[in-house]
């Protein structure tokens, strides 16, 4: 029986040309084609080896459609392993896992002929010789941030290293005990401040931390004082920190530069939106913080970068640090960046222009509109649903009790939420929804109004393909 049924596989290049396979055949490239029919074939020779005689029986019903099952759908997994839109139906605006920010279309077409033409990235066109790829930007950033110079790097996190490494190599690094905060898994406070080259020295405890604290900790081997913006979390009831103003009076009594990791890059006074407030990158500055960093795609609303913002002289060092080369940024961050920066000349523009400012600051009423839009489509298309009242949030490390008030779609069917959540997710164009109180959902605060057509679409595509009721 086993030999029959080992010799009764069919060839691949059979599988190759099979009618029934054809149309998924189309919609992939012809290596991952023949990876998927023998990567199929070897799973089902080694399940014939290792079955038993009444699996076997089973096996042997049906083997070649069960076979050609298997491809279509690993072929499936495989193309949603590629880097891919998907619909972000969870209302959170600055999803890490989703992308962070998103650009507006107006931006990709903006920056796409800078993409692919030559630039003048490290080009001095008023001299026509060797320029800087940091100068245009630089003065730029200046410009919206208020202050003396700034420099660009791969993200935040380099930042902090790169910034850490230039002025306390060797020496210590004090920070309170109460911000040695992890962020998303990878950015460990301590671990980085370790791999600069500095050495941590915290004070004070988790939830109250002193001046005095700091001032006790001060002596020759002190290299900076740093402050970390805690970003996704909040420590509540009896607890103290030291303001960034105090800190600053400090490190100018003792000598000592005071650097802060904002996280969350904020320019924009939110509460005249009836947002809660953000701390601003230009209150830091005007605290006198020597420097100030930030990431590029949380509140920003740019791509991945971290931004050092402060005093000229400091920032002219960090150039000249040899660690500079390996976290510089390619044309594309500038490009962006330099498009994002310019918005910010305006902040009408910027709260209308930059998606991630746009979905903070909405009145609920637009929000309404894009509800409406979508169900109207779906009645139209018999698929049964409810409209509900949701909270978003901003994500990203930033604010995190703020919740914004939003609608969402709710979906119930013949099936259970969790079953929902799954089919949804493994339409060719993934729409990503949330489950809460068991209930699952699309959050129309982080859909687009372009995309709303398109979306009704996919989701006629999950009832009709999973047969839902
Ligand atoms: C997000 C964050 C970082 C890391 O920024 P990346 O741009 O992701 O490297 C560092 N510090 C704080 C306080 C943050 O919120």
């Amino acid at each position: 029986m086993k030999e029959r049924l080992l010799r009764s596989l069919p060839k691949v290049d059979i599988l190759l040309k099979d009618k029934d396979l054809q149309n998924i055949k189309e919609s992939v490239d012809y290596y991952t084609f023949l990876w998927c029919i023998k990567n199929v074939l070897g799973s089902f020779r080694e399940n014939i080896k290792n079955s038993n005689d009444k699996d076997l029986e089973k096996l042997s019903d049906n083997l070649l459609a069960s076979i050609k099952k298997s491809i279509i759908e690993l072929i499936q997994k495989e193309k949603r392993k590629r880097l891919q839109k998907v619909f972000n139906g969870t209302g959170t605006i600055i999803h890490t896992n989703l992308g962070r920010s998103v650009f507006s279309k107006k931006i990709a077409k903006d920056i796409s002929d800078i993409l692919s033409s030559y630039t003048n990235l490290e080009y001095n066109i008023e001299r026509g010789e060797r320029g800087s790829r940091y100068e245009n930007l630089e003065k730029l950033i200046c410009k919206v941030a208020q202050c003396e110079g700034a420099l660009v790097v791969n993200n935040n996190a380099g930042a902090v290293l790169l910034t850490l490494n230039e002025f306390s190599q060797g020496k210590n690094a004090i920070i309170s005990r109460g911000e040695l905060v992890e962020i998303g898994g990878s950015f460990r406070v301590p671990e980085i401040i370790k791999f600069s080259g500095a050495k941590l020295l915290e004070v004070g405890t988790t939830n109250r931390t002193h001046l005095e604290d700091y001032e006790n900790a001060i002596d020759e081997t002190s290299g900076v004082l740093l402050k970390v913006h805690t970003s996704n979390y909040k420590i509540k009831g009896f607890t103290k920190d030291v303001p960034l103003g105090d800190l600053v009076e400090l490190g100018k009594k003792k000598n000592l530069l005071v650097i802060e990791d904002l996280g969350s890059g904020n320019l924009i006074e939110f509460t005249k939106y009836g947002v809660i407030q953000e701390p601003t990158i230009k209150k830091s500055l005007e605290c006198g913080a020597s420097l100030v960093m930030f990431s590029g795609d949380k509140l920003l609303g740019g791509c991945q970068a971290g931004i050092i913002v402060g005093k000229k002289h400091l920032i002219d060092r960090l150039k000249k640090n040899q660690f500079l080369r390996t976290i510089r940024v390619d044309k594309i961050t500038i490009a962006i960046l330099e498009n994002i920066f310019r918005t910010y000349l305006d902040e009408k523009e910027a709260v209308k222009n930059i998606p991630t400012l746009r979905m903070i600051t909405e009145d609920i009423k637009e929000v309404e509109k894009r509800v409406n839009k979508l169900s109207k489509l779906l009645n139209n298309k018999n698929i049964s649903h409810s409209v509900i009242p949701t909270k978003a949030t901003i994500g990203g490390g930033s604010m995190p009790e703020e919740d914004i008030e939003s609608f969402g779609i709710e979906f119930k069917g013949d099936i259970s939420p969790n079953r929902l959540e799954e089919y949804f997710r493994k339409n060719p164009v993934s729409i990503i929804g949330r489950i809460e109180k068991n209930r699952f959902f699309i959050d129309m605060k982080t859909i687009f109004d372009d995309d709303i057509e398109e979306l009704s679409e996919n989701i006629e595509r999950v009832f009709l393909e999973r047969g839902i009721k």
